[in-house]
This record gives C-alpha cells, sequence and structure tokens, in this order.
C-alpha cells in the first residue's frame, strides 16, 4: 500500500487521503469568454502524465488539511513539495529544486 506523508501526521496509509487531483491547474483568467467546449475541456480534460507529477491531495481521515506532493506515476516514489516562503535560509538548495519542479510543471498557484 503506498504511503503518503502528510506534512501534519507524517506517512499514513493512503486509504486516508482523497486524490484532489493535479495541482496547479489554473483557473480561466475571463470564464465568460469561454465556450461550451473549453469549458468542457477546463472542467473535465486533464494530462495523465509518465512520470513525475505535482498532485493535491486531502488527508480525509486525519487532520482533513490538503497538500502538495511530487508523485512519479511509474514508481510512486513521492517527495514532498514545500511552500513558497516556509524555507529557512539554511535550506536554500532545496528551495531551488523545488522552483525547478513548479517550472516542468507549469504555474503552480
Ligand atoms: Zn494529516
Amino acid at each position: 500500500m503506498l504511503q503518503v506523508p502528510c506534512p501534519c501526521c507524517g506517512p499514513r496509509d493512503e486509504n486516508e487521503f482523497a486524490y484532489i487531483g493535479a495541482a496547479g491547474h489554473a483557473q480561466p483568467t475571463d470564464p465568460d469568454a469561454l465556450s461550451d467546449t473549453e469549458w468542457t475541456d477546463h472542467l473535465y480534460l486533464r494530462d495523465n502524465p509518465r512520470g513525475p507529477h505535482i498532485e493535491r491531495w486531502l488527508h480525509r481521515f486525519g487532520c482533513r488539511r490538503s497538500f502538495v506532493i511530487q508523485r512519479d506515476t511509474l514508481t510512486h516514489a513521492i517527495e514532498p513539495v514545500p511552500v513558497a516562503g516556509s524555507l529557512g535560509p539554511d535550506q536554500s538548495d532545496s528551495a531551488g529544486a523545488s522552483d525547478e519542479r513548479r517550472g516542468a510543471e507549469g504555474a503552480i498557484k
């Protein structure tokens, strides 16, 4: 069973969590300008990446907090994604890695 690392509770079995979706799925800047087809695409069509994927999860049967992780869709290896501004100056290298991940996946908002 997959172990998901909750930032509050630590590693827990995946059945305690709900997968919310890909992190950084941007909202349309002008929703009134979208056609029905574009709305359908926005609401229902998602990438199905092979490899590292930035995802949002909810600790449904725990602390009820949502958080972002990077999960490799091939190996299920999970790495936490630091929240911007939460790292101290002595952790600047890992913050740079986070920026690289975010750049590869697009803007995370
Ligand atoms: Zn938790």
